[in-house]
């Protein structure tokens, strides 16, 4: 069998066969290793991917575009703003089960910041994030800047109504969901990629994403991936960064409450008097409650009752100055 495969025989005597992909991960090289003695081994070892295309410009992302789909490869975009964790990661690696080629976009969106957010001190991390990206094999990363996205002139809005406008973080953000759309539109177009993921932490994001790809026929499935968390519960976010030791173990609470609360409505407890003490317990942790409060998990609209569908829990507050999310299926 070795004999009919090309092979490499390095200076160790060791000989490469064919190589053969993993779907999730680096390429998986098979050694047959010819030591001293004469006897004969296989061995797996890992094969390092190909450092992913990076385009800036317009142009060059058609042109690397084009030759992802040249035999009509299917492709897969994950939108970020960079500063990429596992929850990222585990994106990129959903999107390698759905599509041949995944593009991930790194670009800190100014439209969805308000004048007083955290636009100027966002984390960037452009090194480990491209190191992480090259090691899931990614094949494009799409870094426009501000300019290229939005050019001398630009006067045009997306302005999603629906689940953008429920009354969650919309009261708070009221300029977020005009921004993402945007932006979202704008990838969309520029990648045309068939399938999108989006995290299921930002979940009033991924509805408000999902209704406007089907609004507009903007021809790309869009993919919720299950949020990922750190060992004591707290949602991986770019922003856990801004916490102090103390903020940072006070901020697993989110996670806790969501538990408790889930758990005390499910034992038929009233969801108004489960939420208020779920409320109490998050304040008394040092947090300012932007809210917590059960939606439909489809519509988002208010939901008192597990017969009238099913429940999703979600929550936002600050500590200090850091505004974190979090939601569970209740
Ligand atoms: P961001 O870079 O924060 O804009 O996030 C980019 C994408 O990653 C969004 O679809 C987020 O919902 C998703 N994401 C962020 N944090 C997590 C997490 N902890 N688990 C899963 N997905 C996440």
């Amino acid at each position: 069998m070795l004999a009919a495969s090309p092979f490499i025989i390095n200076s160790t005597g060791a000989v490469a066969t064919l190589p053969f992909s993993r779907r999730d991960g680096p390429s998986l090289v098979r050694l047959l290793v010819l030591p001293a003695n004469d006897r004969f081994s296989f061995k797996t070892v890992t094969r390092m991917p190909n450092a992913p295309t990076i385009a800036r410009t317009l142009s060059s992302l058609h042109r690397a575009r084009s030759e992802l789909s040249k035999r009509n490869a299917s492709v897969a975009l994950v939108p970020t703003m960079g500063a990429l964790h596992d929850g990222h990661v585990s994106l990129v690696r959903l999107a390698k089960r759905r599509a041949k080629k995944v593009v991930v976009s790194i670009f800190v969106n100014p439209t969805q910041f308000a004048a007083h957010e955290d636009l100027g001190s966002y984390p960037r991390t452009w090194k480990t994030d491209i190191a992480k990206l090259k090691a899931e094999g990614v094949d494009l990363v799409w870094h426009p800047d501000a300019k290229t996205m939005y050019p001398e002139g630009f006067a045009t809005r997306v302005a999603p109504e629906g689940p953008a406008t429920a009354g969650l973080e919309d009261r708070f953000r009221p300029h977020f969901f005009g921004g993402v759309a945007t932006v979202v539109t704008k990838l969309f177009t520029q990648v045309r990629p068939d399938f999108a993921l989006f995290g299921e932490k930002d979940f009033q994001q991924m509805k408000v994403v999902t209704r406007m790809a089907r609004d507009l026929d903007l021809g790309v499935r869009i993919i919720g991936g299950a949020i990922v968390r750190e060992r004591d519960g707290l949602a991986m976010s770019s922003r856990n960064v801004y916490l102090s030791p103390d903020q940072r173990r006070a901020a697993p609470t989110l996670f806790s409450t969501l538990k408790t609360t889930s758990k005390r409505m499910r034992a038929g407890e009233d969801f108004r008097s489960a939420i208020k003490a779920g409320e109490d317990a998050i304040s008394s942790a040092g947090f300012t409650l932007d809210y917590l409060e059960a939606r439909h998990a489809e519509t988002l609209a208010p939901i008192s009752s597990f017969k009238d569908g099913p429940v999703r829990l979600l929550v936002a507050a600050k500590i200090g100055t850091t505004r974190l999310i979090d939601n569970i299926k209740a």
